[in-house]
């Protein structure tokens, strides 16, 4: 598509990295199909398509409006568009780029400023977030949104660092409020392997990046950068874990994110070159085969299959652990969860919610699997099969196993 940036950015290194997203994207139209947002709101605005055309338009210097604000607001930054596009066209970099841009251009009101801020605050401070959460199960029958207040999930035991191979994991910044037991239970399933995990707080930056607060969010991934350090330096781990792919998606994206920065560029792109989703770690081969477990249907986060592209390697590993996968339609589509996006879009979110939970309880799962904390949450919230992390269910499976 032929472009013209204007002045104000056609020669940043932004502009340099929009112009060349743009100029693969014949328009052709393809990625329309797999897009959730034009699924259900059936405007070409709301595609990847028609978004291409709005940042086109305001990289350009066009006028810039709260409608194509909302537009690509309403985005899930899914990336489902970037698996289907034949082109090759990297719509996540491009919607960060413009998004960045018209929110520069625009002024959103007053509410909507504050549901942002308190976000951006209270989410990636596991402190505060876990104060406001334990209020949450106080008074959760008040709650307008008491369904997403999980139930707290007790952690287990955490090995011991016995083995010599190590790795680090993160702790992530509302997943240890709402579910310690997940990387409890991932270093259960590894010391099992030979691999101690030794767990580093704080937030990947994520949430504050897709939040548009872009510096703040890059604050976030350069504290990560600096826990994580001594420990690359020192050679005492030999991978970084990931086990919310929200986060793995992020991680892995510091080599690009901090691009810029002169002071982090080499360490972000090592400690993105370390970053291992879970389901790379847990070795299949030394996994035990387990008979019978239960049936599960597996929900494969939209950050794990297109942000990371991986796919297969989880049900790989909940088939060894003696689960049945049922059948899951549309399985490339998002659950609306999206980090935010649940809380400002609630009514696109709940729709996705219910067509993803029908996809998913089709085959009558014992329980829903997923990724992703943020996914897990949001499943959770619609229906009342339990929606588990999936070292969860090897983890128990593995220890059934071992008791029996
Ligand atoms: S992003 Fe890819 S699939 Fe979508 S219109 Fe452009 S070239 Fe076609
Ligand atoms: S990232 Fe997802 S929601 Fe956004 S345009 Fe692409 S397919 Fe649609």
């Amino acid at each position: 598509m032929q472009t013209e940036l204007a002045e104000f950015i056609r020669d940043t290194p932004e502009g340099r990295e929009a112009e060349s997203i743009l100029r693969k994207c014949v328009h052709c139209g393809f990625c329309t199909a797999t897009c959730p947002t034009y699924q259900v709101l059936g405007d070409d605005l709301d595609s990847p398509r028609g978004r291409i055309y709005l940042m086109k338009r305001a990289l350009e210097g066009a006028p810039v409006t709260e409608k194509t604000r909302l537009h690509l607001d309403r985005c899930l930054t899914c990336r489902a568009c970037e698996t289907t596009c034949p082109s090759g066209v990297r719509y996540g970099r491009l919607v960060d780029i413009g998004r960045a841009v018209v929110e520069a251009k625009t002024a959103r009101g007053p509410w909507d400023r504050l549901k942002r801020k308190l976000l951006a605050l209270g989410l990636p401070n596991t402190a505060v977030f876990s104060f406001a959460l334990s209020l949450g199960r106080l008074v959760r029958p008040l709650l307008p949104f008491k369904e997403k207040v999980l139930e707290k999930r007790a952690a287990g035991e955490w090995p011991a660092a016995r083995h010599a191979r190590k790795m680090a994991v993160l702790g992530g910044c509302v997943q240890p409020a709402l579910a310690p037991s997940i990387n409890a239970a991932a270093a259960r399933v590894l010391d099992r392997v030979g691999i101690s995990l030794i767990e580093t707080p704080g937030c990947c930056g994520g949430v504050r990046f897709h939040l548009n607060y872009q510096d703040d969010g890059r604050d976030d991934m350069r504290r990560m950068i600096d826990a994580w350090w001594p420990m690359v330096e020192r050679g005492e781990i030999e991978a970084i874990v990931m086990t919310a792919s929200g986060c793995g998606a992020t991680v892995r994206d510091y080599g690009h994110l901090l691009a810029n920065d002169d002071r982090y560029r080499e360490k972000a792109e090592r400690i993105a070159a370390m970053t291992k989703d879970l389901s790379e770690i847990v070795p299949l081969d030394e996994l035990q085969q387990i008979s019978e477990s239960g049936k599960v249907a597996f929900q494969s986060p939209c950050t794990l299959q297109h942000g990371q592209q991986i796919r297969g390697r989880v049900e790989a590993r909940l088939m060894r652990a003696g689960y049945q996968l049922t059948p899951v339609n549309d399985a490339h589509l998002c659950c609306g969860s999206a980090g935010t996006y649940s809380l400002l879009h609630p009514d696109i979110a709940g729709e996705l919610r219910e067509r993803k939970l029908a996809a998913l309880r089709a085959g009558g799962p014992d329980w829903i699997a997923t990724a992703n904390i943020g996914c897990l949450a949001h499943l959770q919230a619609g229906t009342t099969t339990p929606v588990r992390h999936w070292i969860e269910l090897v983890d128990e499976a593995l220890g059934r196993k071992m008791a029996a």
